[in-house]
């Protein structure tokens, strides 16, 4: 990493230069669905170990420790390559955008800076990648590709010419990249970079950078959870204009269904804060993105509408894809609820997860988060959702 002491907003930003996979698209999810699939067409079901790998790697690569971890027999990484490639082709364009893409990508394009895409995706799987997407191509004119360069990442090749398409010096581009290759290739070239850890390689942030905090800055290197914590006016560029009381409203609203299930009873008894669980298993096919924080916005239970202050993180226990769902309902109830249906529109980002150092601590935060959200949720921008027909109970079954 670079260590030539600047802060970021000490030097202007002319242009800002995106990576694709894992920073504007969320592609490891349909990676892992293919991978699972042909997988289980010879007979195995991909461990969380095994996940992990497929995605740790160049594609070969990666079906070469997929397979000897599962052991698939008969089957050369060629093979399984050629299995899983037209697969990927067919919805490449099924890949949902990264939580805080669509605000950012519009904002700077409403100021007039110039955007750039350095990826190590051949051209004509970009164009599939974007396929449906009029606003991203409209925003990415300007692309170098992995089969328009010499050198990939971790080379700077792409960074360099990119800098010279856009007419402008390295310096005054900013990067924003997932993958420790990236970081260091657009370092390499002389850039600042805006790390956002693709969270789901192993459950966690990947190993080679340290634990995201919001801001944090090392170096010309900024560690973000997600592009969500982005701060424009820190690498001197125009600040977002569309907070409220502190938040950041989510478009569309990230709305999730599931069971209330037990948890650990942890919220509870330790806490003093009740959270209602939402089922794993319910969650796989509603919450696909690669979406963690603690939000603001409206849950139902039983037919009535409370505001809840919800956090959204990964479940250590159950390894790779399992996300927990921890809404806490701003209202006492008589009685538990588990086994009933909970619908949830949340509508605000508050902040990232974090480390307290202290139970105290962290009630402390959790309840100031309660806070924000019973007056943020007041805002006409919030209050209206509070009707979303999201929200009613399913029609009964015939
Ligand atoms: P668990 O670990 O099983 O989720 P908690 O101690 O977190 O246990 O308590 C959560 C349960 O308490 C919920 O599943 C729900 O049935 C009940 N509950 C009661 N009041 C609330 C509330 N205000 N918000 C969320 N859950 C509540
Ligand atoms: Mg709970």
């Amino acid at each position: 990493m670079s260590s030539d002491g600047c802060t970021p907003s000490e030097r202007k930003t002319s242009a800002v230069i995106w990576d694709l996979d894992g920073t504007v698209l969320d592609t490891e999810t349909l990676v892992l669905e293919v991978v699972h699939h042909v997988v289980q067409s010879h007979g195995k079901v991909l461990s969380p170990e095994a996940a992990t790998l497929a995605l740790g790697m160049r594609p070969i690569e990666a079906w070469q420790a997929v397979a000897s971890t599962l052991n698939i027999t008969g089957q050369s990484p060629q093979d399984l390559y050629e299995q899983a490639e037209p697969l990927l082709q067919d919805r490449w364009h099924e890949a949902p955008l990264l939580p805080g893409v669509a605000r950012l990508v519009a904002h700077l394009q409403q100021h007039g800076v110039p955007l750039a895409l350095a990826t190590s995706t051949p051209r004509a799987t970009l164009n599939r990648k974007l396929h449906q997407r009029a606003d991203m191509q409209a925003a990415f004119k300007v692309a170098c590709c992995g089969d328009e360069v010499v050198n990939g990442k971790p080379a700077p090749d792409c960074f360099l010419q990119l800098a010279q398409r856009l007419g402008l010096p390295p310096t005054e581009c900013l990067v924003i990249e997932d993958s420790p290759a990236g970081v260091a290739a657009a370092t390499a070239a002389g850039m600042r970079v805006v790390a956002v850890p693709s969270m789901l390689s192993n459950g966690k942030p990947c190993d080679l950078y340290d634990k995201p905090v919001p801001d944090r800055c090392s170096g010309c290197i900024s560690l973000l959870p997600s592009l969500l914590d982005f701060r424009p006016e820190q690498y001197g560029l125009p600040a977002f204009t569309d907070t409220i009381q502190g938040t950041v409203p989510l478009h569309p609203p990230l709305q999730i269904a599931g069971t209330v299930v037990k948890g650990f009873g942890r919220g509870s008894k330790e806490l003093g804060i009740p959270t209602a669980n939402v089922d794993a298993g319910d969650l796989r096919t509603t919450l696909a993105e690669a979406v963690t924080g603690i939000f603001a916005g409206w849950a139902s239970v039983n037919g009535q509408v409370y505001k809840t202050a919800c956090s959204i993180g990964w479940n250590p226990v159950f390894g790779n894809k399992d996300k927990t769902v921890e809404p806490w309902l701003l209202h006492t109830f008589d009685a538990d609820f588990y086994g009933a249906e909970i619908r949830l529109s949340l509508v605000a980002y508050i902040r990232p997860e974090a480390n307290f150092e202290s139970l105290e601590a962290l009630v402390a935060r959790i309840h100031a988060d309660a806070d924000v959200t019973r007056q943020a949720l007041e805002s006409e921008a919030y209050v209206k959702h509070r009707d979303d027909p999201f929200l009613l109970p399913p029609p009964p079954q015939p």
